[in-house]
């Protein structure tokens, strides 16, 4: 594996940073670094910018307006955004739903949802999910009953990330007969928001933010031709979706970023008279992670190296959702280690934005416990660590 950049690459790595440098607004770098939460006009914003670049669709075919960049391209993409503090575009449509609709939809409904969802006019948020459904997903109980042209809907779906700045939801929904408990009863349906009989509950995070919910169906009508692809197929389309969500997960550069970050801090942080970076004990935890982040990097890699070749990411999307998770919470672990007794105030104010008052302790610190809340829930979403270990345990050792 030649891990080498070439000119070419290297000349694109030039292009990106001066785009970063030039159109990258200076609040959304500094809330992106500091763990600030976005609000909606900030990610529209900025995947605005980037759509005018041309740049919004990273993974899209560019027949649908993608970039068509070559893995590398995106390998450094991912890097450079993460170094300069570029926030994260949300998940729900542009990385999300379009690969399902490109895919499988019909030419009526790529031609009706690709331009809007390129162009950030229609935010999208994800129903798989339920009550006693998540990690045996196939058991969901949301129901689809087709009336004339339309499915009457109903059931509650949760844990839906940023479902309140949401237009539409695709969901997974049950359309075979009730004692068909297999997967071949479930469908994949595109469903407006903005319906009376669609309601959104917040579900209040430990971090005290508001960013998922349940989404409730109450007789919601919606037309067939919503449908992607056939009846009773949804689970299939659902799983391609799962791996894309899983490789873009394991957040390498992002880590990266923040392990630089920790460690100079650390370095100006006084420990006894020493820096806090001298602390044998801190230190050796900073080493071992960098070792787990140099290894999942390489995982990374190899990974793009087979799909640079033309073979479809495979049980490597697991590994690197599991380790890449992993580590990104033992980042936040020693950032709640530096913050140390500044961590302790919960002074919800100081961590939301366009707080200009004076925080308790550094600035660097104010977040650490909010993240190192929140980021908990990266070892569940997106297919559990546990889950993951299976699909390892099945597809890579075999057992
Ligand atoms: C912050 C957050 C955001 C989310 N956003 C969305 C979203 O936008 N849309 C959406 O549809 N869903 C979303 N989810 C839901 C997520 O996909 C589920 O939480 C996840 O699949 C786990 O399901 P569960 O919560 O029902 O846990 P369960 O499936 O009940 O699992 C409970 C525990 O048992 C373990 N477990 C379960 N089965 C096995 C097994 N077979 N072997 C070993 N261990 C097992 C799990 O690992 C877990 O530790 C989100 C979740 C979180 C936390």
């Amino acid at each position: 594996m030649n891990i080498d950049f070439s000119p070419e690459e290297l000349e694109f790595q030039k292009e990106v940073r001066q785009f970063l440098d030039n159109k990258l607004p200076a609040d959304l770098k500094e809330k992106t670094l500091n763990a600030i939460p976005l609000s909606k006009e900030d990610y529209l914003r900025w995947q605005k910018i980037l759509h005018k670049q041309g740049w919004a669709g990273v993974n899209w075919p560019v027949e649908h307006g993608g970039t068509g960049w070559t893995p590398t391209q995106k390998y450094i993409w991912a890097n450079e955004c993460a170094v300069a503090g570029a926030p994260d575009v949300s998940a729900g449509g542009i990385k999300m739903v379009a690969p399902i609709i490109y895919t499988f939809g019909n030419e009526a409904q790529k031609q009706r949802f690709l331009p809007d969802i390129l162009a950030s006019d229609i935010w999208w948020c994800q129903g798989y999910s339920e009550a006693n459904a998540g990690s045996d997903l196939a058991s969901l109980k949301t129901t689809a009953v087709q009336d004339g042209d339309d499915y009457i809907v109903n059931g509650t779906k949760t844990w839906t990330t940023l479902g309140h700045y949401a237009d539409w939801i695709f969901c997974l929904v049950r359309t075979g007969t009730p004692d068909e408990k297999n997967q071949k009863a479930i469908s994949f349906l595109l469903i407006d928001m903005d319906n009376p009989s669609v309601t959104v509950s917040p579900i209040i995070t430990i971090d005290g933010n508001h960013e998922v919910n349940e989404v409730h169906f109450d007789n919601v009508r919606v037309p067939i031709e919503n449908r992607i692809g056939e009846e009773g197929k949804g689970w299939t389309y659902a799983k391609l979706l799962l791996t894309h969500e899983r490789t873009n997960i394991a957040k390498v550069a992002i880590s990266k970023s923040r392990l630089k970050t920790l460690k100079s801090l650390a370095d100006k942080t006084c420990d006894h008279g020493d820096s806090l970076l001298d602390n044998s004990a801190f230190s050796q935890k900073v080493a071992e992670i960098e070792i787990e982040l140099l290894a999942t990097e390489y995982t990374e890699l190899r990974a793009l190296s087979s799909i640079s070749t033309g073979e479809a990411p495979g049980p490597e999307s697991s590994i690197l959702k599991m380790k890449g998770t992993q580590v990104g919470q033992l980042i936040d672990e020693l950032f709640v280690e530096l913050a140390g007794y500044y961590g302790m105030p919960f002074i919800k104010k100081q961590f939301m934005s366009g707080f200009t008052g004076k925080t308790v302790g550094p600035n660097a610190s104010v977040n650490s416990m909010p993240r190192y809340f929140n980021t908990r829930k990266s070892s569940i979403y997106a297919g559990s660590n546990e889950i993951q270990k299976n699909i390892i345990c099945k597809t890579v050792l075999g057992l």
